[in-house]
């Protein structure tokens, strides 16, 4: 199909090179115009108006703007309802064409769909194209031809199918020429979109395709060590690139390309973590119903948590009186990252200690997390509450003790986070509680005091979690 003008709907992609939809709308069309759309059906939902995702998004889309003006085009920036936008857009321009990349998550779907009826009305076309994955939908399957719900044998089928044509890039650049020359438009400023600065800008969390290369360029000097690192929040283990790939301003064909040239443990230890995002896409595609809140696994769907909202609001202001507990959840309060260790043992101590429903600390998460993405969510909560596809067992529970132990020995990381706990020895921090009286009151730190007492007793709490998983799978 060749078209004289077509648009491209930039959405969680927000790139200008190795860009699949970009892509193709230059190969085929004669004059490339692009937009985003900051989706009030989106933003209208975030009650907090100062909102790090937004910025993120934001400066991202800054800088694509300028990017493609660089190369002669614009990005058009829209506030306003997609469904509407779109078409509207598309009308005025007399495009003959949409382009955008394929969204999995299902109220994605609805809107694309929704969209793409408009456009059909007025003769326009839709196309979308895989782009923000390695493998999508049916690509990889089991030999009998059924999407795999264990990922050990789904990381091997997807290491024996990829070569370099899934890998290789989008050669944007060959074409940049067709894109549209219009007069530079204004972008809209954040607070004309109703949000305010956040504390973004003074985080080592640089933004757009160029704060994505950046941390990627760190990350290949730290690449062999990962597999060592990888697991202590207080040491530089992991590539801190999520937010990046969740908003597409970094290509995740260009990290596999990168993670497979450069081989070795760590490396692919690193391509491993790649592929688990792709495996919990292809889940949420086969299981739409999980956008619903439903378990994965259907005898766990209605495991009846007492609920405590005590509980959980001390969870969620990190004042559970475990101080890796609590280290982790004021990490996510106060810079929107937590580490991947710690989002396990955080989401265990939830459901498994305080005995509140996964769903609870999955929402608390979407809100909260910059790198938030639906299936990496629900797949590392119903992972950790053990309903999900390949969970943790039901009846492996995280010491939350032992694993400070084990991941924080010298409380490096709780004493950034838990100031309170800046007197204690090593080996207090973990559990500052059993400090007899008298040290607590040499070293200032009394418990119940400075820093709260634990709000359960680990032991008892994994005795009732047991007795709740196993009465639900009888
Ligand atoms: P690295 O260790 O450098 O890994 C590289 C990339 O691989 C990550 O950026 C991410 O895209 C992907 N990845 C790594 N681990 C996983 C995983 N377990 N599942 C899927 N993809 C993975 N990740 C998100 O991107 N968004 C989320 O909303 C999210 N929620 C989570 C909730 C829970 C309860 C748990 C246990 C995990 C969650 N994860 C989520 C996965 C993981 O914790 C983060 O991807 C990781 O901590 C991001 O840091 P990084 O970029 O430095 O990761």
């Amino acid at each position: 199909m060749q078209y004289s003008k077509s648009l491209v709907w930039f959405r969680r992609d927000l790139r200008d090179y190795d860009h699949a939809a970009l892509y193709y709308a230059l190969k085929t069309s004669q004059q490339v115009y692009c937009v985003f759309v900051f989706d009030t059906a989106i933003l209208n939902n975030l009650s907090v108006k100062a909102d790090r995702r937004v910025e993120f998004i934001w400066e991202s889309v800054n800088e694509l703007k300028a990017s493609l003006q660089q190369h002669g085009g614009d990005l058009i920036v829209v506030h306003g309802h997609a469904q509407q936008e779109i078409p509207k857009l598309a009308r005025t321009l007399a495009v003959q064409a949409v382009l955008a990349n394929h969204d999995y998550e299902p109220s994605a779907i609805k809107r694309d769909s929704e969209v793409a009826l408009q456009l059909k009305s007025q003769n326009i076309d839709f196309h979308h194209y895989k782009d923000q994955v390695i493998f999508e939908k049916d690509e990889v399957l089991t030999m009998a031809n059924k999407p795999y719900s264990v990922f050990t044998p789904y990381k091997n089928m997807w290491l024996k199918k990829v070569n370099d044509f899934y890998l290789q890039p989008y050669p944007v650049d060959l074409y940049l020429n067709n894109l549209a020359k219009t007069q530079p438009q204004a972008m809209p400023s954040l607070e004309s979109l109703g949000f305010q600065r956040t504390n973004l800008s003074s985080m080592r969390l640089p933004t757009g395709m160029s704060g994505g290369a950046t941390l990627f360029n760190d990350f290949i000097e730290r690449i062999q060590h990962y597999k060592e690192a990888r697991d202590f929040p207080a040491v530089k283990g992991v590539s801190y690139l999520s937010v990046h790939l969740r908003f597409g301003t970094i290509s995740i064909r260009q990290l596999a390309r990168t993670a497979m040239q450069i081989g070795g443990f760590g490396a692919e230890t690193w391509l491993s973590e790649l592929i688990w995002r792709d495996f919990y896409f292809q889940i949420l595609h086969h299981n739409q119903q999980l956008e619903a809140g439903k378990a994965f696994k259907p005898e766990f769907e209605a495991i009846p948590f007492p609920n405590s909202t005590t509980l959980f609001s001390a969870w969620c202001e990190g004042r559970t009186g475990y101080p890796i507990v609590d280290a982790a959840m004021r990490q996510l309060n106060t810079t929107g990252f937590m580490h991947n260790r710690l989002r396990m043992v955080a989401a265990s101590f939830l459901v498994k200690d305080l005995l509140v429903d996964w769903r609870w600390g999955e929402r608390y998460f979407a809100e909260k997390l910059i790198d938030f993405d639906f299936s990496a969510n629900n797949g590392g909560w119903q992972w950790a509450a053990s309903t999900g596809c390949d969970a943790q067992p039901w009846f492996r529970i995280f010491n939350p003790v032992t694993q400070s132990e084990r991941f924080d020995a010298n409380g490096k990381f709780i004493r950034k986070y838990v100031t309170e706990l800046a007197n204690c020895n090593d080996k207090e921090i973990h559990a500052p509680w059993l400090m007899p009286a008298q040290r607590q009151l040499s070293i200032n730190t009394i418990i119940g005091q400075h820093y709260p007492a634990p709000i359960v007793d680990h032991a008892t709490q994994r005795e009732l979690a047991l007795a709740l998983y196993k009465n639900s799978t009888t």
